[in-house]
């Protein structure tokens, strides 16, 4: 609370550009529509590329390159994240080197290092693991290379100038309130039984997002209308590698064979996300019989938001890419001509070094009660895709 209290005020207060933003939904990015594909496997990084592409036009009057790093084209928001950007920089007149590095450390510090030595002037990073760029970045810094850390913050190195994300905290706390809201647990008799699932360990945002939903949800574990049957409820049990489906899929196989196979009823399952959300789903398809539980995501994946038209995902945080990657285009834009970077944030992001200056935009969720509003009207998706 206090932290949304606080976003709240420093939105209104420190930045008014801040407002336009993350708050209005007729942003000028490409329509990830097009770049939207499903869960497919990793796709060799240099593939995508365009590292060696001929520099915009409107590159030459001036803008210079911008190294925007990837983590994976494994899931689908990260495809769209650096489509937009790409298209909103060039658009500004940077010429733009994008990589993806399919979740594969090594591969991103090498990507880094070449992007420093082909002379980049600044660089995007959404991290694959925020504790592993330190040294690479310390030669962004000898050379002067600002660093945005983009939606994952990197820890313990003080080359980070600046981080934009959503507001991971809250991310949480709307999923917990789902869970809460749906279950009428300040009214109803209950027990329920809930199962946790969240992100990466090497994820900063993982802590938030899970650390947000049991602000909401540990009250009533501590008071026994949620029960946790598997006993999993410490982050270190409930993260999953990667983030990957598969691993969160076998992990949920085991814990219904153990809690559920005697026909109890799972009534919630909190997932940090959609790749998450759908190995718990693929899992209950397989070995469960019971009602149907309430399941939270994270992304708006096209096929989690198929699950949701189908019933078998209530809801979805909808972060809109084309939001937070016009934001980093404003931020990096207005560092390259030697201003400042909007934020709105200089609380709640400390990454070892120090509290990064960063840009929160505002998470919503989306069901089956909104969807069309929030991914059709808004132009996010087509109908078509989501059949
Ligand atoms: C992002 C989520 C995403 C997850 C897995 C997190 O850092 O904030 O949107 O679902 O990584 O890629």
């Amino acid at each position: 609370m206090r932290k949304k209290l606080l976003s709240m005020i420093l939105a209104t207060t420190m930045v008014a550009t801040a407002l336009v933003g993350c708050g209005a939904k007729e942003e000028k990015a490409a329509a990830p529509a097009e770049q939207a594909t499903e869960e497919t496997k990793e796709e060799a990084p240099a593939e995508e590329a365009p590292a060696e592409e001929a520099p915009a036009e409107e590159a030459s009057a001036g803008g210079g390159k911008i190294g925007v790093a990837m983590p994976t084209k494994d899931l689908q928001r990260w495809n769209q994240d650096g489509a937009n950007m790409k298209a909103e920089l060039e658009a500004a007149g940077y010429e733009v080197d994008l990589q993806y590095a399919a979740n594969d450390i090594a591969t991103q510090v090498s990507q880094i290092e070449n992007m420093i030595n082909s002379g980049c002037s600044m660089l995007v990073i959404a991290s694959i693991d925020g504790d592993s760029l330190g040294t690479v970045l310390e030669l962004a810094k000898e050379s002067d290379i600002p660093v945005i850390a983009y939606d994952r913050l990197i820890m313990n190195s003080d080359a980070v100038s600046y981080y934009a994300t959503f507001d991971n905290y809250m991310v949480g706390t709307i999923q917990g309130e789902y869970i809460k809201d749906q279950l009428d647990l300040d009214n109803a008799e209950g027990p329920f039984n809930i199962e946790l699932t969240t992100g990466d360990p090497g994820d900063n945002n993982a802590r938030f997002f899970f650390g947000g939903a049991m602000d909401v949800l540990q009250p009533y574990i501590d008071s026994g209308k949620l029960v946790v049957k598997s006993g999993q409820t410490a982050f270190e049990e409930v993260a999953t590698a990667n983030w990957a489906t598969d691993a969160a899929q076998a992990r949920m196989d085991a814990i219904i064979a153990a809690n559920y196979a005697d026909g109890t009823v799972l009534h919630a399952a909190l997932c940090s996300n959609d790749s998450t959300a759908l190995g718990v789903a693929n899992s209950l398809e397989a070995n469960y019989t019971g009602e149907w539980p309430i399941i939270t995501g994270q992304d708006c994946d096209i096929a989690s938001v198929k699950n949701i038209l189908a019933g078998k995902q209530s809801m979805s945080i909808f972060k809109d890419t084309r939001t937070l990657a016009s934001k980093v285009v404003e931020m990096v834009d207005a560092v390259m001509k030697g201003g400042e970077a909007p934020i709105n944030d200089t609380e709640t992001y400390d990454n070892g070094t120090g509290i990064i200056p960063s840009f929160l935009c505002e998470p919503v969720f989306a069901d089956i009660n909104n969807y069309t509003e929030l991914l059709i009207d808004s132009g996010y998706y087509t109908e078509d895709q989501l059949k």
